[in-house]
Formats: C-alpha cells, structure tokens, sequence
C-alpha cells in the first residue's frame, strides 16, 4: 500500500449512545403501568422521566469524565494536627445533590404514596444506580438506618437523626454508615472484638472496624459488645454514633487508612480505630445483633436492585453497539450468535428485574401494614434469595456485556470496565452467596417461606394461558416441589449446608421463571406485547434446576493435598 492509499480519514469506532435510560427500558415501563395505581403512575411519570434523561445524559458524561478521581484522606494539616478529612469525587457531590433533590431515600417514606411509596422509591434508584459511581451504598445504608431507628421505636435518636437522613435539603441531610465487619469476622459477625464501656452515663467505644464504606457520612449504626456480656453474637449491641461533634473534631475515631479496593473506588470505604468513641444505645445492651437486623433488609434490598440496574446498563450499552458496529458486513445484532448471546442476557436481566420489584412491593406493603401473613412469610425468605441471586445474575451478565464490545468493551474510557468492578461488590457486601444461602436454609420460619413461595409461582401458573407459557410455569413449579422434595427428604445436616447454594439458586430461578410467564401473560392481554413470552421461553431454556446429588466425601478429597 502507498502513501496515497491510506484512507483520508481512517475509520474510527462511534461510541454507543445511552438515551433516556427511563423512556428506553419497556420492561420498568409496562411493570410500573401494572403495579402502580394510575394516579401514583401519574404522579411520578415526570421525575422518572427527568433522572432517566440525566442518568443516561449528563451524569453519564461526568462520570466518564471524572474517571480519575478518587477520593482522597488527608490525615494531617499543616500545623500537624490530626483531621482525617475525606475529599470526595465532583461527581460524588453531583450525585448528593440530586440524590436529595429526588428524595432519593425520602420517597420510601412519604406516607401519601401509600404501598407504592417504595416502587416509586425504587424506580428513581434504578435509573440513578449505573450512573452514580456507587453513590447508592451510603443512600442504602441511610434508608437502613432510618428504618432500623424507627423500629427500635428510640424516640430521642428518632427525633435526633431520621429528620437529617429523609430531608430533601441538602444543608440538612445526612448519610450514615453500618459499622459492622471486623478483621476477625464479616460473615461471622459474633467475634466482634470492639468493646462498649458505660461509666454509667455515656457509652464509649473502643476497637477496629476494617470495612467502613462511605466513611464520608455523618453518623453511623455500629455492632459492640458491653463490656462484661458473653462471646457470640448474643453479647452484641446496635449503637448509634455521630462521626464528628459540633466543632467539626472526630468523635473519638481515627480514619487509618481507605482501602485499595478491586472497584468501587469512588465510595471510600475506610479501616477505622474508635478509641472512646460516644454512643448511645439503639435498643437494649442485651439485644445481640436483632437491632440492626431492618438495616441488613433494606440495605439487601438495595443491592438486589442496583445489581438489576447494572445488568440493565451493560445490555444498553451492549444492544447499542450491537446495532452501529459492523462485522462480516452488518450490524453485530444481525449476526444470529451475537444476537443469541445478547437474548440471553436480556433473559436474566428480565427475570432478576421482576423478582427484585416483587420484593420491592412487598417491602412497600410491608412498611404501611398492608400485607399478610403469607406475604410477610414470602418477604423474609425473598430479602436474602432476591440479594444472592441477583448478585450472582449482575456479575455475570455485566462480564458477557463487556464482552460483546470486544476490545473496545476492555478499555476503561468506555465505563464497562468500572462497570463490571463495581457490580463485583454486590455478591459479597451486604451477605456473601453462601452466607445467604444459608441464612435462607436456617430460617426458622423456611417452611412457611418455602410454602409462600410455591403459593407465588402456583398463582403463576394459573394466572397463564397461553400454552406455551403454561409449560415454562410448570416447569417452574415443579423445580420448586423437587427442591422442596429434597429438604424435607431428611438429609444429613453436612448435606444440607453443602446444598445450601443450590437449593437457593434452584428456588429463586424458579421463581423468576413463574414471575416472568406471569408478566408475559399480561403483556399480551393487555398491550399485545410478544416481548414477555420470548424472555419467559428464552429463561425456561436456561438453567434454572441446579439440584444434583453430589457427595461431600468425594469433593474433600478432590480439595485436599
Ligand atoms: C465493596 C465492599 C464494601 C463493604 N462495605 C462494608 C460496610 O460498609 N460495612 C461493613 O460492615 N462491611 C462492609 N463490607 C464487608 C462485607 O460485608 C464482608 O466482607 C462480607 O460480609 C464477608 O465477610 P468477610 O470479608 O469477613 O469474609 P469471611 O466471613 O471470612 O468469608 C470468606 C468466605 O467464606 C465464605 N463463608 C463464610 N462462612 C461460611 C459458611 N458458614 N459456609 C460456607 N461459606 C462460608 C463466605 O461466603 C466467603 O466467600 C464491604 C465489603 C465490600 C467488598
């Protein structure tokens, strides 16, 4: 080739465009037209409308911008005196001031959205999500603490901090963090080593908590033992503390270090050391870790649909270079493999989507006293089911996503790399796949779960008529009944705990497959909608049995030297 051959301007790749991420996304569309009153519809339509404009726009182009910037500790001033102040990120700020503006956390608890209040809640959270920089882990933790100190029914701490974290002023408000995890133990929180000593006015707190996301916050609900109450989680207490006092000092706390994370490096996440920390109690010094159970509900409930949110995103952007990048001369979606790997995806993100907005309603029942028993019953079991599936079904989707750009999808000015870093965390904050597992297994209320949950997936099937999808509900259920068939089938406790992941992941796939016949049914009664019933047959061609027998003698011996 000579120099004249050269193209005069030489192919260069256009970016995928993401437009209005609300007006794009027909399934949060149809659902929200089928769960919501029509005056609630109404009534929100404008807002989604404006964050889905801003989060696929111009919060999209600053954090693609503000890449670089991570937050940064500075320990020291100039004269030598210990500050540990937290820089955050431009966009971190941004995000703040429209995480107030749109009453982020407030929505849950506007009571004139009645039950809808956490759907209407949810769905400004999910288009905010992807674009936020992980901005949502300390609204999480906010919307859990305010929950958490309204149950413990503490009407001075009530009064004290509920005002801050719900305001929609941004002077006013505040976010707090969830101290728990220790360096001695995460999942096995009952080693905590941090140490609650009275002097028979004030508590004062003394210890290391080695992951505090969001350390930027202003309070913080944290786990302690008083001093003299036994090992174990039972010898723990919730406490409430406030991070600096009204002169700006630290309250007794010392910011070591900010962790050097895989992703989720905007949120600074810290190693702190409380050395006569002030506290107050939430509830009782006796209450062991029950306290602060509703900020574990909430804040999985918010990994549940961020981790939807993720997938949604990196199928955007997928589907939208499927359709302007060209190979073997057309368009990547005209390609059948490609197109076949991007319906798979869109499959799993259909079918995590209705089962986190299940439990979002439900969540939205629960909290004005509209639910049952039975529903009540279907919330406990779903919180850790919803939070471990859907962790799983984001990392998964997100890689393949990334995938689908090719090399472009490697390249971190895209934002699919941060993308997948950041999705990496939802499996393992907030309750690892297995923990989860088991805390759904160990539950002494599974039974009535277990039947709550076939109720759910039954009132599927029947709710289907066409034949196809009558089928994949079937399918559904009778994966439930041999999952059901297997823990009542008297297996030895070490069988159980080994098939704790499976059982799990067998009852939630299931029930996202009947939930998405359901939805599928109504999208063609009532809007002439095919697009339901191809996710539905699409997931029912997936794994969704994951129930085998294997035998834990044979994998220590695979595992051992
Ligand atoms: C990005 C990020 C942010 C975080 N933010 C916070 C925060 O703000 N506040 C906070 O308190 N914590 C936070 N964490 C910590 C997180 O909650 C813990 O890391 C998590 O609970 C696991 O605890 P661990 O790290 O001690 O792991 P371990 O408990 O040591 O677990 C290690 C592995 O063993 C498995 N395992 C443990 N027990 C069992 C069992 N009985 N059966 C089978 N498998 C088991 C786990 O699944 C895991 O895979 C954050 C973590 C991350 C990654």
């Amino acid at each position: 080739m000579t120099a004249q051959e050269w193209p005069q301007a030489p192919f260069t790749q256009a970016a995928p465009p993401l437009g209005n991420q609300y007006r794009d996304d027909r399934l949060l569309r149809s659902w929200l037209r089928r769960a919501l009153a029509p005056d609630v519809a109404r009534s929100i339509e404008a807002e989604l409308d404006e964050l889905g404009a801003v989060a696929g726009g111009e919060l999209y182009s600053l954090q693609i911008a503000d890449r670089l910037n991570e937050p940064v500790l500075k320990q020291w001033d100039a004269w030598g005196n210990r500050v540990d102040e937290v820089e955050v990120s431009p966009l971190w700020r941004e995000a703040e001031r429209l995480a107030v503006k749109h009453g982020l956390v407030a929505t849950a608890y506007e009571r004139a959205l009645g039950r809808f209040a956490r759907l209407a809640q949810f769905a400004k959270v999910y288009l905010f999500h992807p674009s936020s920089d992980g901005y949502t882990c300390p609204l999480a933790m906010s919307d859990g603490a305010a929950r958490t100190l309204l149950e413990s029914g503490n009407r001075a701490l009530i009064d004290r901090a509920v005002p801050h974290l719900l305001s929609r002023d941004l002077a006013r408000f505040w976010t707090s963090g969830q101290w728990m995890t220790e360096s001695i133990g995460g999942a096995d929180v009952g080693h905590s080593e941090t140490l609650a000593v009275s002097d028979g006015r004030q508590w004062r707190l003394y210890g290391r908590k080695w992951f505090t996301s969001a350390v930027s916050s202003q309070m913080a609900l944290t786990l302690a033992r008083p001093q003299g109450n036994p090992s174990g989680g039972q010898g723990l207490a919730t406490f409430y503390l406030e991070v600096r006092d009204a002169g700006g000092q630290l309250n007794g706390i010392r910011v070591d270090r900010l962790q050097d994370k895989l992703g989720t490096r905007k949120v600074p996440t810290a190693e702190l050391t409380l050395d006569g920390t002030q506290a107050q109690l939430v509830g009782q010094s006796t209450d062991g870790t029950r306290a602060i159970e509703p900020m574990l509900a909430v804040t999985r409930l918010w990994n549940s649909v961020c981790a939807v949110s993720c997938m949604r995103r990196g199928l955007a952007l997928a589907r939208a270079y499927a359709a302007q990048r060209e190979a073997f001369g057309r368009p990547l979606l005209n390609l059948p493999l490609h197109a076949d790997t991007l319906a798979g995806l869109e499959a799993e993100t259909w079918g995590a989507f209705l089962m986190t907005f299940l439990l979002v309603e439900l969540n939205g029942r629960a909290d004005c006293g509209e639910i049952d028993e039975e529903q009540r019953a279907l919330l406990r079991l779903l919180t850790p089911l919803t939070k471990l599936v859907t962790g799983r079904q984001a990392v998964s989707v997100v890689s393949e996503a990334l995938e689908s750009l090719g090399g472009a999808g490697y390249l971190e000015d895209t934002g699919l790399p941060q993308l997948l870093r950041d999705t990496q965390a939802l499996p393992i904050r907030d309750g690892t796949t297995n923990v989860l597992s088991l805390d759904a297994l160990l539950r002494s209320d599974l039974d009535e779960g277990l039947a709550a949950l076939m109720g759910r997936a039954s009132a599927c099937l029947r709710a289907v008529s066409e034949p196809r999808l009558a089928a994949a509900a079937r399918q559904a259920v009778a994966a439930m009944e041999r999952a059901a068939l297997w823990l009542g089938s008297g297996q030895d406790p070490q069988v159980l705990q080994a098939g704790a992941r499976r059982l799990a992941l067998t009852l939630a796939r299931s029930l996202q497959l009947a939930l998405l016949c359901e939805h599928a049914q109504w999208l063609i009664d009532r809007e002439r909608d095919g697009r339901g019933m191809a996710a539905a047959l699409r997931f029912s061609w997936l794994p969704v049995d994951l129930m085998h027998q294997v035998d834990p003698a044979l994998d220590r011996q695979l595992l051992g030297d």
